[in-house]
């Protein structure tokens, strides 16, 4: 058994500036992800394996009206919710993804039962709903889903006629596509990855989210990785496995592999965001190329640190 074990979340990356956050604001989004990131760590603490931990930190900010995922994830152009998700572990390289669903309370659950028990990988829309409802998954009504600040950002978008990413400057005020990963003592690691998606989204889009390889990825033989961030770029960069690629092929650490993609790769693509990764000996790496990014990290050797804007860190 390896002695150590460490985990980071993520709560979304994007234009997030000092000026516009109350320290109320600020205090109540750390109190979250210092929620969801203890969660995820007292998983490990108890020996059990990085696929909970994640699968356990990110239902703690799906359960947050702040994140834009689950209770909080933005409104479709058609003014309902379409949750998209993936987990993935590094041992066996086994995955799970649903993308499109709406009233369920904790799409992350939802992906990791498509892993364990549909015999598939990927479900979307009805199928995927249908088959929540033979596991036994409750749906709640969409009220559970209502939050005035997310039906602002559409109303606004619906007035603009955009596309909004839940970090451009539009709607500035909230982020929060949501994530894990963690490598747990027993020597394996886990990603998840968890969204509302784009506000006023229509035509069925699905982001990176939900994709294994471009928003979600793990491998015991170089990392896990959560991404964040304007999807389809992420999508056409392969961004989580070109990670892992760099590091298994051209035998980058990880602190350079996620540099390489996110401040060069991802930017001569145009696309803006971040990442979370772990590696197998639980180094850790906290990447984005936007202002800000929520964040945190804590392992076994007693580090602990809670981060929104660039350049800042609380250590707890
Ligand atoms: N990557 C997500 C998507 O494109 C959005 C985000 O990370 O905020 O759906």
């Amino acid at each position: 058994m390896n002695n150590s074990f460490s985990i980071a979340i993520h709560g979304g990356a994007g234009t997030i500036h000092k000026s516009q956050m109350s320290p109320e604001k600020e205090a109540a989004y750390k109190s979250v992800l210092s929620l969801a990131l203890n969660a995820g760590y007292s998983v490990l603490e108890k020996g059990r394996s990085s696929l909970d931990a994640v699968e356990a930190a990110v239902m703690v900010l799906e359960d947050s009206h702040l994140f834009n995922a689950g209770k909080g994830s933005v409104f479709t152009h058609e003014g309902s919710h379409e949750m998209d998700a993936s987990i993935m572990e590094g041992l066996h390289r086994q995955g799970g993804a649903v993308a499109a669903i709406s009233g369920i309370q904790n799409p992350i659950a939802l992906a990791r039962r498509v892993m364990e028990k549909s015999g598939h990988v990927f479900l979307a829309g009805d199928g995927a709903l249908e088959f929540a409802k033979i596991q036994g998954f409750k749906f709640l009504k969409p009220d559970y889903f209502f939050d005035e600040l997310r039906h602002q950002q559409w109303q606004d978008a619906l007035k603009n006629d955009v596309v909004q990413l839940d970090h451009s400057p539009l709607n500035e005020k909230k982020f929060g596509t949501v994530g894990a990963v963690a490598l747990d003592a027993h020597g394996n690691i886990a990603a998840a990855t968890s969204t509302g998606g784009m506000t006023n989204k229509r035509f069925g889009r699905v982001g990176d989210s939900p994709m294994l390889g471009a928003g979600t990825y793990a491998n015991n033989n170089t990392c896990a990785v959560s991404c964040t961030g304007s999807g389809e770029f992420f999508i056409r960069g392969v961004v989580a496995y070109d990670v892992s690629c760099l590091m298994e092929y051209k035998e980058y650490s990880l602190a350079e592999a996620c540099a390489e993609v996110v401040q060069n790769r991802l930017v001569k693509l145009g696309g803006d965001g971040g990442l979370i990764a772990v590696d197998i000996k639980g180094n850790i790496c906290l990447e984005f190329n936007t202002d800000g990014m929520y964040r945190g990290m804590k392992n076994s050797k007693g580090e602990e640190v809670i981060g929104i804007y660039k350049g800042s860190m609380d250590v707890r």
